[in-house]
């Protein structure tokens, strides 16, 4: 059983300058080789649904299937929801049995933002369940059906190190995602980041930095970004791209095939390594066989088994059959303000 927080998760990985990986669950597929990746690089992982991917899958649906994945090995597996925009859909993945979940109130005012943040934070630590928070404003594309459009970071919407520090002060939250000249999907020529600014906010404010629109950055700044206080990376739609051009190229030499799976499982090889790859190069390929206490297993009485779910400082999170207590103490917050 390997099911943890973020905040446990990334705790580590900022003792020891490295950045976990957060790969977006779009498909089933994605969920084993993903995991099998995980397992064989030694490292910590983790998995995401992003709000905007519900046309892909249903939290509710999916959610057993990443617990069950995540108790199945044991190196350390958070399972995060990506650009929450709402506290329905926060308490929903609460509920579903995320171990963190991000509030994206991006796109709303400093003070908005803030207080949202807030109330998040508020409820989601009651049950243990730990928050991302955004400032500033990482832009950028969904991959889509049709070919993404490039886009290119506007400074005017970087995160101001003054906001930060008000904003970690007065939400407190355990992971701040950043806008530095990264954006989503894909960048209009070579992603320029600004790490003068990764520096003065991650001196400024103690917390774990979040990287997002990991795919298209070079491998060289992402070392960079690691050693200056990156201790997350999103990154979706390069595996998603290193997928389909499998796919297009299977499409090509076969053009007569019906085999949908042996389609699917040369994609999600492709997927794997791509992943297995991330890892090596953001530092937590093996993180797990360096550092013994990183890993966890049912046997190890000091995970904080015994009541873990309302204890935020438990290093692992049992979720299963409290979805009743965790809803009560959502309610119990919710009454009380
Ligand atoms: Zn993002």
């Amino acid at each position: 059983m390997a099911l943890i927080n973020m905040k446990d998760l990334l705790a580590h990985a900022k003792q020891h300058k490295y950045a976990v990986g957060a790969f977006n669950i779009t498909n089933l597929d994605f969920v084993d080789h993903i995991m099998d990746a995980a397992v064989e690089s030694n490292s910590p992982v983790i998995m995401q649904l992003a709000e905007v991917h519900f046309r892909y899958l249903n939290l509710e649906d999916i959610a057993p299937i990443l617990i069950n994945a995540a108790k199945n090995v044991s190196v350390p597996v958070c399972i995060h929801l990506d650009h929450g925009k709402s506290l329905k859909t926060m308490i929903r993945a609460i509920r579903a049995g995320f171990t963190s979940i991000m509030y994206d109130g991006s796109e709303h005012p400093l003070e908005e933002n803030i207080k949202n943040t807030a109330e998040v934070v508020k409820i989601a630590h009651s049950v243990g369940v730990s928050v991302e928070g955004e400032l500033g404003n990482v832009g950028g594309e969904a991959v889509g059906v049709e070919a993404a459009t490039p886009h290119t970071a506007s400074e005017e919407f970087y995160t101001r190190v003054e906001d930060a520090v008000r904003f970690n002060d007065e939400t407190g939250l355990d992971t701040l995602a950043i806008s530095i000249g990264n954006v989503h999907g894909l960048y209009k020529g070579d992603p320029k980041l600004d790490f003068a600014r990764l520096t003065a906010i991650r001196d400024a404010v103690d917390i774990p930095l979040v990287l997002h629109g990991g795919s298209g950055i070079s491998d060289d700044d992402f070392k960079k970004a690691v050693s200056l206080g990156i201790c997350k990376i999103n990154f979706y739609t390069g595996i998603s791209q290193a997928a389909m051009i499998k796919v297009h190229k299977f499409i090509q030499e076969h053009p007569k095939s019906i085999s949908y799976p042996d389609l699917a499982k040369l994609a999600m090889s492709e997927l794997k390594k791509v992943v297995m790859d991330r890892m090596d190069v953001f530092g937590s390929k093996g993180q797990c066989a360096a550092d013994k206490t990183l890993c966890i297993t049912c046997s190890d009485t000091s995970c904080g088994l015994d009541d873990p779910r309302i204890k935020p400082e438990a290093k692992t999170v049992v979720y299963q059959d409290l979805v009743d207590k965790i809803s009560l103490e959502v309610l119990n917050n919710l009454n009380q303000k």
